[in-house]
């Protein structure tokens, strides 16, 4: 027997229209490069995002079409998020922090329509005019700017959408229909396309607004450091209108000062952003003790693990709550929260800052699995490794324009690449990248618990840890360090710094001097190249 109740399809357009009809009072602050404001509220952006829509549709975008944007976060963006999407094209966020070729690629792929980009980045749209795609047909600048001669049109924002009706006449899609496109970085190979739906980004939202994810409420004024190209945000585009908060677009001034100074005036109670955001902003708070907050807001960090004394220097110094969260471009991209749980609600708060290194555990609507190199779920004893897998409703089933990808299972999972222990509690902690991790005779050797401990050597400055070849074990860890200058460490001396603190059996083999490590556009080890280089090596004896 079927249910008697209404259905209607889960579309992007019924967020801001819950928002524009019952959610008046919220503030949506805007800043732009030059550090100017714009305020509107969300019927104010509904009607923007429906003149957009239509100015569109006047050049042709039709449903299914890919619609780029280069662009910060801002109030214009935030109307082509809704508007794009709502009309049934498809929003697709390029990062422009990219490589000239990547973004060529990126934007050949996708086969954009039309571009929207920033006027702050028109030197890079110069810069691209002649690797556009074929399919392009217009670009429309965000602001004030002098463009670069193109031979399509380029259009301004304000004039696109001038003299457009504001009318909400949304289309009702199927809501298995795609609604965004983003890429995965790739620090190998070329980049991914993610292409969500309609349903996923809705489902995805009021997770995100569950109590143990982000605990959005009306009252909230969010300032999303997160790019609005980095997987949307985290999804606050969409939770935002879905609870009615209010939102603070900061623009490309990311810098610590410029930040804290929209905390105070317009009280932002809830943030997210990478650690690197977090790290520097403490770093700047500590260097004047007149730096506080008035009403110390609640953050989120994910993207990569955020040490320890930075939750605790926020947490102990200024009152300011850290939440850790899990996720990743294909699975939209939340995936876990280190949140409380009955089992660990009553550990002191030095205990659970202890804990808070972990990336916590999934939330309904995602599930998780690990399985160790024979393919067996990996016990919850905090102590074996797996390769993490997840499935739910907002998790890729495929790639854009690619018929099959390894990443898949043929049981419905998709493989994270992310090497994981998992604990009593279910709460996992990262490991490594099942692409660096060790195997040393089939056993796991995690190279980023081997880098952290020896980064603790007063004389060293920076480490990475890859493998060499072994024949009897196939893999042993090398380590490679670079010494601060002036100083002279002996290998054995580097060697005791893991004394004591993991099995005998981790221990390096081969520890080498070089002068310097490379590292990636996002200022990661690149470990790809490195193994390429040391491809060779010859473990002593
Ligand atoms: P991206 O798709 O570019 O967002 O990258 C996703 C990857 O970032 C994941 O597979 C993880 O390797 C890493 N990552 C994301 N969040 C965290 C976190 N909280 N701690 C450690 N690594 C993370």
């Amino acid at each position: 027997m079927l249910g008697l109740m209404q259905e209607h399809p889960l579309l992007v357009s019924s967020i801001l229209r819950h928002a524009a009809r019952h959610h008046h009072g919220a503030r949506i602050i805007s800043q732009d490069h030059t550090g100017s404001i714009i305020r509107s509220t969300w019927p104010e952006i509904a009607a923007n995002a429906a003149r957009l829509a239509h100015g569109l549709a006047r050049l042709g975008v039709k449903r299914g079409e890919r619609v780029a944007t280069l662009a910060w976060n801002t109030t214009p963006h935030l109307e082509i998020y809704h508007g794009v999407s709502g009309m049934g094209a498809v929003l697709h966020t390029v990062n422009p922090r990219l490589f000239k070729d990547q973004i060529a690629f990126i934007l050949a792929d996708a086969a954009d329509v039309v571009m929207f980009i920033d006027a702050s980045l028109l030197p890079l749209l110069a810069n691209l005019a002649d690797v556009l795609p074929p399919s392009l047909h217009h670009v429309v600048v965000l602001g004030d700017g002098e463009a670069p001669a193109l031979p399509i049109p380029v259009l301004r924002y304000a004039d696109l959408i001038a003299g457009e009706s504001d009318a909400q006449d949304w289309p009702v899609l199927d809501e298995r229909a795609a609604s965004s496109l983003c890429y995965t970085s790739g620090t190998t190979g070329d980049p991914k396309g993610v292409l969500y739906s309609h349903r996923s980004t809705v489902l995805h939202a009021m997770a995100g607004v569950m109590p143990d994810v982000f605990g959005l409420r009306a009252v909230d004024v969010v300032l999303p450091v997160v790019p609005m190209f980095h997987v949307n945000a985290w999804s606050l585009p969409y939770a935002c209108p879905m609870v009615g908060a209010s939102m603070v677009l900061p623009g490309p001034k990311l810098d610590p000062a410029s930040l804290h100074a929209l905390f105070e005036a317009e009280r932002v109670t809830f943030s997210a952003g990478v650690p690197t955001i977090w790290t520097a902003l403490l770093q700047w708070l500590r260097a004047d003790p007149a730096r506080r907050f008035t009403n110390p807001p609640r953050l989120v960090v994910g993207g990569t693990a955020l040490p320890v004394p930075i939750t605790a220097g926020f947490a102990e110094g200024y009152g300011v709550p850290i939440l850790h969260a899990w996720g990743m471009t294909e699975i939209s991209p939340l995936g876990s929260t280190n949140a409380r749980k009955p089992e660990n609600a009553d550990w002191s708060d030095a205990e659970f800052l202890a804990y808070s290194r972990k990336q916590g555990r999934p939330h309904f609507g995602v599930d998780l699995r690990a399985l160790d190199g024979t393919g067996a779920p990996i016990a919850q004893d905090d102590k074996a490794y797996g390769e993490l897998e997840v499935q739910g409703h907002w998790v890729a089933s495929a790639y854009f324009n690619r018929e099959t990808d390894p990443a898949f299972t043929p049981d419905g999972w998709m493989r994270t690449g992310d090497v994981v222990t998992i604990d009593e509690l279910g709460c996992i902690e990262i490991v490594d990248r099942a692409k660096d991790v060790i195997k040393s005779g089939g056993e796991w050797i995690s190279s980023i618990t081997l880098e952290n401990i020896v980064l603790a050597h007063p004389d060293v400055q920076l480490a990475a840890v890859i493998p060499a070849h072994h024949p009897k074990w196939d893999e042993r860890p090398l380590l490679l360090v670079v010494r601060k200058p002036g100083t002279d460490p002996s290998k054995d001396s580097i060697l005791a710094t893991y004394e004591g603190r993991i099995a005998k059996w981790w221990v390096h083999d081969a520890v080498e001097f070089v002068d310097s490590l490379p590292l990636t556009a996002t200022g990661k080890l690149w470990k790809a190249e490195l193994k390429k280089a040391w491809a060779d090596y010859r473990l002593p004896g």
